[in-house]
């Protein structure tokens, strides 16, 4: 086999699609005779999953790429290469920023990484494949081996172009997997000892949304709630526009649909709102709120936001707070704008002040922190159901699960409930976990 012996590391920046990719690229490799290393200097293949929708990310990848430039000095045969995003939107461009850099791959070509390693490995000089095939989703191998929680790609790409986002450039356009391979590949998880499944899309609640001779995304989540054995169910990014009102029943009436949904809201002002074309008002953000906690009403909602967006104004941000407030989250993603090249946002002044958008980004964290604290002592006393996933790795001598809400929960046990879902009373609830006992 091509890779025979051959070690690869893989360095995953960014969101869970590219954790994701990455665990699907080393499945990949590991069909062809590969096998993982733990650090770049054992590694003969080492390859850097990038991000580029926020900058942060996209500079650690670009400070990697610095070390690995010597790393290639000390040992010239090792391969590296570029994937993800950055990929994507750098291409050839990237070998400015390392040039002894062996290949370049963006999203949509993973599946070639056995070729294009094979081609440099043969004396290949900087190949560089980016761009997006059209035809069938390309199905990947899957990761080996047992895991209680397993993340499961339904459709890729976005075609709401949110004016600050450069994702649909780097990951194309609306495509949904066909659900029979969906259904297929969790039926083989959850016989290998799957518990949760986690349903992975840019935009994933508009699944199949152009393709009337498929499955709808509820439909589809009624098909996974069916398969004998399977225990939980989440999914994740969802657009508040492509929140039905079919898919918020089926938090009440599927079984094995975990209470929980993350559903970015962005900002709290209309206005803003408008400029990053997100295509829903705060008013259609707080109504889909109120439908949820209607159909569950201790549904965990959890969201994206973002501060100092061009034109941001105080009494925008003061939105943003105050719908913080009202909704109460369970959890909140916070970032801080910054220009993507190539988006429409940024061909506008980015005019408000690093200050600025590091107080109203502080504000909002202060707040946030208050309300989840306040949230998780709440539980302190009830019952709820954890699915054990192994040792706690911030409680020594505590096994740690997550609920059904995504809480994670530490808490005295032995091997034997590893991956298996137990009852649980809540004792305690801190900042970011709650303290429990086995009942
Ligand atoms: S919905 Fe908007 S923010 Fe989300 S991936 Fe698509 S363009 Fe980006």
């Amino acid at each position: 086999m091509a890779g025979a012996g051959k070690r690869v590391y893989i360095k995953t920046f960014g969101c869970q699609m590219n954790e994701h990719d990455s665990e699907q690229m080393l499945a990949l490799l590991t069909s062809h005779g590969y096998h993982g290393a733990t650090c770049p200097e054992e590694a003969d293949v080492i390859l850097v999953n990038t991000c580029a929708v926020r900058e942060k990310p996209e500079q650690k990848a670009y400070s990697i790429m610095g070390r690995l430039h010597q790393l290639k000095r000390d040992n010239p045969r090792a391969i590296v290469g570029i994937t993800g995003c950055v990929a994507e939107q750098r291409g050839e461009g990237l070998w400015d920023h390392m040039s002894s850099l062996d290949f370049v791959l963006g999203p949509g070509k993973i599946h070639r990484l056995p070729e294009v390693l094979h081609a440099v490995d043969t004396g290949g000089d900087g190949v560089c494949a980016t761009g997006f095939e059209d035809g069938p989703f390309v199905h990947l191998p899957l990761p080996r081996g047992c895991r209680v929680r397993a993340s499961v790609t339904i459709m890729q790409g976005c075609n709401n172009f949110c004016s600050y986002c450069i994702v649909p450039a780097v990951r194309g356009r609306e495509r949904s997997r066909p659900s029979k391979d969906v259904l297929a590949e969790i039926k083989s998880l959850v016989e290998q000892g799957t518990k949760e499944i986690l349903l992975l899309g840019q935009n994933v609640n508009a699944y199949a949304k152009h393709d009337p001779a498929e499955l709808t995304f509820p439909q589809l989540l009624a098909k996974i709630n069916a398969i004998p054995g399977i225990e939980r169910i989440r999914f994740t990014t969802s657009h508040p526009k492509d929140l039905t009102e079919e898919t918020i029943r089926s938090f009440g009436h599927l079984k094995r649909l975990c209470e929980h949904c993350h559903l970015p809201f962005q900002a709290g002002s209309n206005a803003v709102l408008e400029r990053m074309n997100r295509r829903h008002t705060r008013e259609d953000y707080l109504a889909l709120v109120q439908r949820l906690r209607e159909v569950v009403p201790h549904l965990s909602i959890t969201a994206d936001v973002m501060v100092g967006f061009p034109g941001e104004s105080e009494a925008d941000f003061s939105q943003t707070m105050e719908l913080m407030q009202v909704v109460e989250f369970d959890a909140l993603f916070s970032f801080k704008y910054s220009p993507r090249a190539g988006t429409r946002a940024a061909q506008w002044p980015d005019d408000i002040a690093p200050a600025a958008k590091q107080r109203r980004l502080e504000s909002l964290q202060v707040l946030q922190r208050e309300i989840t604290l306040k949230k998780n002592r709440r539980l302190a006393g009830e019952i709820k159901e954890v699915l054990v996933e192994g040792y706690s790795r911030h409680v020594p001598d505590q096994i740690m699960g997550r609920t059904r809400c995504n809480r994670i929960v530490n808490f005295a046990g032995g091997p034997d409930i590893m991956g298996k879902v137990v009852q649980v009373r809540i004792t305690e609830g801190l900042q970011n976990s709650l303290r429990g006992e086995l009942c």
